[in-house]
């Protein structure tokens, strides 16, 4: 029989979640449209992930070229072109853009360029069209927010700061969460005078004490100025620069203001309200375990959800969807010991539970930690560290954290998520055979 609908599914935006789940229903035989207001990608391929961890690789060549000397390279004094970094990484992204609009095209999903608006539970409006399927899905992503004081339009947020004209002098970065660290040592990595202006008295809130600790004085170690306990009240023009007032009564002076102070779900202009869906308090659309909202017929994945802000979690939530709706088997993600990183420089990476979260859920908890000079440190002469810290739960001898800030923490901590998963005990870690010499080889030496 045919359907009463013009396609099975319409998704709303080309972004992580979005493209996995239009794809996937694709391949389980659906009819899908999927309606993108702007880049294909979504915010990880032009915004986010991708860009950022192209510039982090370039502020990372800064400590590669000292290193080098002490390994007897004698370079010329490197000359950095922030131009011809922007310019490459524009056309990644560009290329980038065309892979997705390919996979898309050869999943058999039809591209519809526009913005949304629901209408009705099966129905959407876009660029003066009507089009209606038997499921909508919601997976518009998430938008910077800025501080509501005087003069913030005068900052930037992280969009902006993958297309500025010209590196600034001095740069001033609000926040102490994901983006304003990475940015930091984006921004210090490429000569810039940097500082990090955030609210609480540590960075990265959530993650492991010692974890924060040990990055806050690499931080400060390579250069950049921290400015714990600080709020920002105001920003203003001043000699040609710009000036942030603090709520304590300071000012600084600087060339760029970032506000890296968090990020919201994207739902405004949806026409959500009148379509019956409900938003949580902090503004994000409600759905059940099987990523329903409170209208049956319209599902939501990825940061708009409010749930997980991370580029595999939104992909997990949309292929969860897609078998649920199409492949017979209703799925859901599972949240636990999710393994994410942080890369600035040194990288963070972490899986399972921080150290005190560790100590609220079990009775006895037992830390293993070591902070040691990696190998390729002697002749490099560098003054940086590795930390890495395992959290087991005594009565069970299972590893319930894993955390690491040095080089490629984020590559190691992927493997040790496996390991996890599969709920390794410390006495596996143990058993396990090192490979020397690694950094990683640690993990399975600590002693208590
Ligand atoms: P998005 O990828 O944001 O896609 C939403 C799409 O919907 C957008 O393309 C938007 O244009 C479109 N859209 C919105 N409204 C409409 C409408 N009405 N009509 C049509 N289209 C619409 N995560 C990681 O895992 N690792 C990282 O290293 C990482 N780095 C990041 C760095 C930065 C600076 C930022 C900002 C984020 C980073 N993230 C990272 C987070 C990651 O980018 C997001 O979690 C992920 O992109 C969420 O995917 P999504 O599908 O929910 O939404
Ligand atoms: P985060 O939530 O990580 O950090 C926001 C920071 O801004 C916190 O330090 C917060 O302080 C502070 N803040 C919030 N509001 C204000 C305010 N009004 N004034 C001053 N400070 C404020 O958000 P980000 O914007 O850094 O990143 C958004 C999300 O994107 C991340 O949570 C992460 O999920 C994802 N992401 C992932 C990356 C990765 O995987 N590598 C990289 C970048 C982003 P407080 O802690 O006190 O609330």
């Amino acid at each position: 029989m045919a359907s009463r609908y013009d396609f099975d599914l319409i998704t709303v935006g080309g972004g992580s979640g979005g493209v996995r789940a239009s794809r996937m229903a694709a391949a389980f035989g659906a009819r899908v449209a999927l309606i993108e207001s702007a880049a294909l990608g979504g915010t990880c391929v032009n915004a986010g992930c991708i860009p950022k961890k192209l510039f982090s690789y370039a502020a990372g060549f800064s400590g590669d070229f000292a290193d080098a000397e002490g390994y007897g390279w004698r370079l010329p004094r490197p000359d950095f072109d922030w131009t011809a970094l922007r310019a490459a990484k524009d056309r990644e992204i560009s290329r980038l853009n065309g892979v997705y609009a390919k996979l898309l095209g050869e999943a058999g999903v039809q591209l519809v360029e526009g913005r949304a608006m629901i209408r009705d539970a099966h129905t959407v409006e876009v660029a003066g069209r009507r089009l209606s399927a038997e499921h909508l899905l919601l997976a518009t992503g998430g938008r910077a927010v800025k501080p509501d004081i005087p003069g913030a339009e005068l900052g930037i947020t992280s969009d902006e700061a993958f297309h500025l004209a010209a590196l600034p002098r001095r740069a001033l970065l609000v926040g102490g969460g994901y983006i304003a660290v990475e940015f930091a040592s984006i921004f210090s990595g490429l000569g810039v005078d940097t500082t990090l202006v955030y609210r609480g008295s540590r960075l990265l809130r959530g993650f492991d004490e010692d974890v924060a600790a040990t990055l806050t004085a690499e931080l400060q170690r390579q250069g950049v100025r921290l400015l714990p306990g600080e709020s920002p009240a105001g920003v203003t023009r001043e000699h040609g620069g710009l000036r942030l007032a603090l709520a304590s009564g300071g000012e600084l002076d600087t060339d760029l203001v970032m506000f890296a102070t968090g990020r919201r779900p994207n739902v405004g202009g949806l026409g959500l309200e009148a379509a019956g869906v409900v938003l949580s308090d902090r503004g994000a659309i409600r759905v059940d375990e099987h990523y329903r909202s409170a209208v049956p017929s319209v599902h939501a994945v990825g940061d708009v959800i409010g749930r997980v802000q991370l580029t595999p979690v939104a992909i997990a939530e949309g292929a969860a969807l897609a078998r649920t709706l199409f492949g017979g088997r209703p799925t859901t993600v599972d949240y636990g010991n999710i393994p994410t990183a942080v890369f600035s420089h040194p990288h963070v990476g972490t899986v399972g539970l921080a150290e005190d979260a560790a100590r609220h859920r079990y009775s006895d908890v037992k830390v293993y930690r070591s902070q040691f000079r990696p190998l390729k440190a002697t002749l490099s002469g560098d003054a940086g560290k590795v930390f890495i810290k395992l959290v087991v739960d005594g009565a069970s001898d299972r590893v319930v954290g894993a955390h690491m800030v040095g080089a490629e923490a984020g590559e190691i901590i992927q493997g040790l998520a496996v390991a996890m998963k599969c709920g390794a005990t410390k006495a596996q870690f143990d058993a396990t055979i090192g490979i020397h010499p690694t950094v990683a080889e640690e993990f399975v030496t600590l002693r208590g």
